[in-house]
């Protein structure tokens, strides 16, 4: 390889801490765009007009919106009131047909078309939403970068790989579902057969220590297993939120983080 490809000391860094580089880099991806996009958006109407007319950031990316601290909660203000200004022409509409960015000038470049639907009230799963884009890019690029690697032979790459267990089975069946060649495939397939036969393992103790039994035997590291169990399946984030963020902690974290 010429050029050291998108993520690739990010992958090799994250799974030496048996993380999975699929889940950790969607998730601050999309969390530092959500963070820096924010000062554009409050200052750049073009990038409103953006905004509202994909509807803001789908459930999950506004729960993210709220958990990030922040120096500028007046920028959040700003944009969600310009949806609420949204969903009341809309409510008043009532079944007329009502397409947002037609009342007030579509944006010229047309990045977004406007659908000639009426589009729903709630946007809470949002096909548009633009932190989606960003974590659905994050997401392709890792895999890409890892199968990529993996397929070239390259050493630390598949060292990483033969020494860690941290994708979850999410990312590693995205990761197999493309065409490998059977060194790759049987990497990847050991590297999540560690971790199963890990968790099973530790449910198993800890399924036997919450029986009536045994329940005088304190429970050790297997006490949380079922969590992990759970995120390992489904790629869901255990990281603990923070609950009393003060304003610029998500900026030093970044930075901590590069
Ligand atoms: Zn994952
Ligand atoms: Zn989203």
């Amino acid at each position: 390889m010429t050029q050291t490809p998108a993520f690739y000391f990010d992958i090799l860094e994250i799974l030496s801490r048996g993380r999975c580089p699929g889940c950790e880099l969607t998730r601050s991806k999309a969390m530092h765009y959500i963070d820096h996009a924010l000062y554009g958006l409050v200052t750049d109407p073009h990038a409103q007009n953006q905004f509202a007319d994909t509807g803001g950031y789908c459930r999950k990316h506004g729960e993210m919106l709220l958990k990030i601290p922040w120096g500028s909660a007046l920028g959040v203000a700003i944009l969600y009131n310009r949806l609420i200004e949204d969903a009341v022409e809309e409510l008043k509409a009532g079944g007329e047909e009502f397409v947002a960015g037609e009342k007030r000038g579509a944006p010229t470049l047309g990045f977004f078309p406007v659908k000639g639907r009426k589009r729903p009230l709630s946007r809470g799963d949002n096909p548009d939403c633009l932190a989606c884009k960003v974590e659905h890019e994050t997401e392709q690029g890792v895999l890409h970068t890892l199968t990529e690697s993996l397929r070239a032979l390259d050493q630390r790459m598949l060292e990483a790989v033969n020494g860690s267990e941290g994708f979850c089975l999410y990312h590693l069946d995205l990761a197999l579902s493309n065409p490998l060649p059977e060194k790759v495939e049987t990497a990847l397939r050991l590297h999540g057969l560690r971790r199963a036969e890990h968790l099973l393992a530790e449910l198993k103790e800890f399924m036997r220590k919450s029986d009536y039994r045994f329940t005088g035997e304190p429970m050790g590291p297997e006490g949380d297993s079922w969590t992990r169990a759970v995120a390992w399946v489904t790629g869901v984030s255990l990281e603990k939120e923070e609950t009393n963020p003060r304003p610029g902690d998500l900026k030093r974290k970044m930075r901590a983080e590069r």
